[in-house]
């Protein structure tokens, strides 16, 4: 399809968006001829001496032609009303042209019962050209309106409801675009040294730079550009073939930028970020295709790389939320506001045998973000280990009123990242939270995974030597999901072997399943641990653990991870069995 016809589709669809809307023409045609039909009527039935019967009795069928004549001029006001300067226009000329012959009637045949038409015709010329200047009036306001909804303000480029309504018309037809989200680099650098005004100057000098390439169709591809807020642009480009087009396009964008730019004497050099993202082709709906052609622009600035226009990809969306992720980790260690839910931990014989602290984390409105996925980002911006310390300590300080409070004789796991656990200070945090919790050390177990018994051996056996020697307890948390050999786990000072949930999962599903977690069991026995099956789902699961010899139980099927009020009610019913 050719530019021309196609920006005239894109008008159109900003014409739409007025509130303005014309009944469609047939209307137009049926307020004709009823107008006509009436006239016709009332000529005849004003020369008529006919009766025509009514309720009974009889009236003159003339009595009829004010009826029609007011209906008539109905029809008119309704014309110029709805079909403006078409409609005015019709309405005048069936008006004037009725007084010539109403003229004509009265003066050549005396007949003066038609100067009353003339009269009720003159005032409908009034009317309608009242209604048409108030409806035109009305127009321009809506005009003026409609330019504001769709137009920003200070670069007369169109804004962001245009630009949203436009791919939304797209999307509806299902034509291909991409949508290139442009941000000015180091704008904020202008306002802040130069002014507003400056920067005001500057957005209007790139927007009329762009405006041209896409008003000219410089760029061979059909363009749109607006501005959607601050110093951020969206263009969308059609009419391409591949996606080399796309680039060309956006680097004749770019270009412009590097033509000298003098503000107030300066001069200035500005370079934009432009990420892309292409419909259907990267996203099915218009808020995807916008969102990730953002990411992919963010992607620029993040990257800082020289090429200055990146397409968007899904793994970026990774980055990105790893990121949004890491920040909002940052935010609640600052606000103290990481806490901790417990999970129970029971005996065979569904006796309370303590709780494992699980590390909880909510965004700013509310919404839970799950430990799956903020403990590995923690572990790989190196922040684990102090939401570790966060969950430590606010899970001792409970605890240990928990424990002076109700004597119970339980236990507080907690999990530990290898990071954490290398640390060197990490033997006198231990203490001195136990000090200040008031959390005997033997009711302290330290829940450390596998990965331990590769990465930095030494260090951490010697560590676990240490915690050992103060009376805390260890647990290998998810065994079996790493290398463990069977000659670490030998040197392995733990107490408790913690097999992964995969395990059980699997476990009822097949005998060679079962008879593997059975194997674990026994090998944990034999290395003197005791051993604790987590996930558990099922009442089968319960028992075939049951058979197998299985220690403990860790699972929704006897408790979920629990707030603290409802963790110390249980611990309250425990110690009253
Ligand atoms: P984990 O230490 O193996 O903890 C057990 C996880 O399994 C918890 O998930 C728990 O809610 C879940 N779970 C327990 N029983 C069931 C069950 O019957 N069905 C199912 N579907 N899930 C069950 P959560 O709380 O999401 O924690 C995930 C992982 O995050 C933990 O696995 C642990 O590796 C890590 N994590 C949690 N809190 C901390 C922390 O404070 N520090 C560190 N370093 N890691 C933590
Ligand atoms: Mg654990
Ligand atoms: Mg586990």
């Amino acid at each position: 399809m050719n530019n021309n016809k196609e920006k005239k589709v894109t008008e159109a669809i900003l014409d739409r968006l007025s509130a303005e809307r014309r009944p469609p023409p047939s209307v137009y045609v049926i307020l004709l001829v009823a107008y006509l039909i009436t006239n016709v009527i009332v000529s005849l039935a004003s020369r008529s001496t006919a009766q025509i019967p009514f309720f009974g009795g009889t009236i003159p069928f003339s009595s009829f032609a004010g009826v029609f004549s007011a209906i008539s001029e109905i029809c008119v006001i309704f014309m110029t009303f709805y079909f403006g300067k078409m409609g005015y226009v019709t309405a005048m000329t069936l008006l004037i042209i009725q007084f010539p012959s109403v003229l004509a009637v009265t003066f050549t045949q005396h007949n003066r019962t038609s100067l009353p038409g003339v009269f009720v015709n003159l005032v409908s010329v009034i009317a309608v050209s009242i209604i048409y200047v108030n409806n035109k009036r009305m127009e321009e306001y809506q005009k003026t309106l409609r330019y504001r909804a769709v137009t920003d303000m200070l670069t007369g480029l169109p804004n962001r409801f245009a630009c949203s309504e436009l791919l939304k018309a797209l999307v509806k037809k299902g034509d291909k675009f991409a949508a290139v989200s442009i941000d000015i680099n180091s704008f904020k650098g202008i306002n802040d040294t130069m002014g507003f005004e400056t920067g005001n100057a500057v957005l209007c000098e790139i927007a009329s730079r762009w405006k041209t390439i896409a008003d000219t169709g410089l760029s061979g591809t059909l363009d749109f550009i607006t501005r959607v807020s601050g110093d951020e642009f969206l263009l969308v480009i059609r009419n391409y073939t591949s996606d080399e087009d796309i680039q060309r396009t956006i680097r004749q964008y770019e270009s412009v930028l590097h033509n000298r730019l003098t503000i107030d004497n300066c001069d200035l050099y500005i370079t934009a970020s432009f990420g892309y993202a292409e419909f259907p082709a990267d996203a099915a709906t218009r808020d995807s295709v916008i969102s990730y052609a953002d990411t992919a622009m963010h992607e620029v600035k993040r990257t800082n790389s020289s090429n200055h226009i990146v397409r968007f990809t899904p793994d970026m969306l990774k980055t990105q939320r790893t990121i949004e992720i890491e920040g909002k980790i940052r935010e609640a260690l600052e606000k103290e506001t990481v806490f901790f839910n417990l999970q129970p931990q029971f005996n065979m014989d569904h006796k309370l045998r303590g709780f494992e602290a699980l590390a909880r984390m909510k965004d700013a409105d509310g919404e839970s973000i799950s430990p799956g996925e903020f403990i590995p980002i923690a572990e790989k911006v190196g922040l684990v280990d102090k939401v570790d310390g966060m969950v430590f300590r606010k899970a001792a300080m409970f605890f240990g009123k928990l424990l002076r409070d109700t004597g119970a004789d339980i236990l507080l796991s907690v999990n530990v990242s290898v990071r954490h656990l290398l640390k060197n200070d990490f033997l006198d945090e231990i203490q001195s939270v136990l000090q200040i919790s008031g959390v005997p050390a033997e009711r302290l177990e330290v829940e450390i995974t596998e990965s331990i018994m590769i990465d930095s051996v030494d260090k951490a056996l010697q560590c676990i030597d240490e915690l050992r020697k103060i009376g805390v307890k260890i647990a290998i948390d998810d065994f079996g999901t790493g290398y463990s050999s069977l000659s670490y786990l030998n040197k392995f000072p733990a107490n408790l072997l913690k097999i992964d949930k995969s395990f059980i999962d699997k476990m009822n599903e097949d005998e060679s399943s079962k008879q593997y977690v059975s194997a674990i069991i026994s090998i944990g026995h034999i290395m003197n641990f005791d051993v604790i099956s987590e996930g558990v789902e099922e009442t089968a699961q319960v028992e075939t653990l049951r058979e197998i010899g299985c220690d403990y139980i860790q699972g929704f099927i006897w408790g979920r991870p629990l707030p603290q009020e409802e963790a110390e009610k249980l611990v309250w019913e425990s110690v009253r069995k």
